[in-house]
């Protein structure tokens, strides 16, 4: 019998009642009907038009942070997620990165394909450290895209942590060298090309941001974001 990922608990075999009312695809289901709402969808909300957060009435379109962006003089960059960040996605975020517990790519895998395997462009995952990599792993961004085909195009200069405690405000984080580069036999691929950049979070949008300027810059037709969570 299989368990929920999330709480261990018995996963029923019958068909939810909510996956019959929207009549969405039968998927293997990875968590159960208890620990299932705890996460907030995006796709019916309404969100910021440029970074997908969740927009309450009180917020403007774009929102104050992608605001914030046009008026440090940043391209223009479109983000969608498909979910809140909130206190259940925070909890599986600990356990999935920072515990490292790889199974639980599995509770949104078939989902992220779902949802990718309908657009054409080229999906390049934000890469991880090798710090990162020598503590977790795993790139928890491809663990999440294990049902896609991507391209690795770029890799980490130096390590996000120690750029964290470098640069705790705002304008540190802006003012930090870009911590990526191309992996420069793959450069040519994307010349040309709409791209897809997928990461985890959306949270400053400073990492995804870095990577698209360095992706446009290299001649991409396009480039776009696609998290799980913002
Ligand atoms: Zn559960
Ligand atoms: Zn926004």
């Amino acid at each position: 019998m299989k368990a929920c990922l999330l709480c261990g608990s018995r996963l029923r075999q019958e068909i939810p009642l909510a996956d019959l009312i929207r009549l969405t695809p039968l998927q293997k289901r990875a968590i159960c009907e208890a620990c299932s709402p705890t996460f907030s969808a995006l796709n019916l909300l309404p969100t910021c038009s440029s970074c997908g957060r969740r927009r309450t009435t009180d917020m403007s379109d774009p929102c104050y942070d992608c605001l914030r962006w046009e008026k440090d003089g940043q391209f223009k960059f479109i983000n969608s997620a498909m979910y809140e960040y909130n206190p259940a996605m925070k909890d599986y975020m600990k356990r999935y990165k920072f515990a490292g517990d790889y199974r639980l790519r599995k509770v949104f895998s078939d989902q992220i394909h779902e949802q990718l395997k309908k657009q054409s462009a080229i999906i390049v995952p934000i890469p991880v450290g090798k710090d990162t990599m020598a503590t977790r792993g795993f790139n928890q961004v491809t663990g999440l895209l294990e049902n896609d085909r991507y391209l690795n195009l770029l890799s980490v200069r130096f390590d996000k942590k120690a750029v964290r405690q470098s640069a705790k405000n705002r304008q540190g984080r802006l003012l930090l060298d870009q911590p990526f580069e191309m992996i420069e036999s793959q450069k040519n691929q994307v010349k040309n090309q709409a791209v897809l950049l997928v990461d985890d979070v959306y949270t400053t949008g400073t990492t995804i941001r870095h990577a698209a300027a360095l992706i446009q810059q290299a001649g991409a037709a396009s480039v776009k974001g696609f998290t799980l969570a913002r």
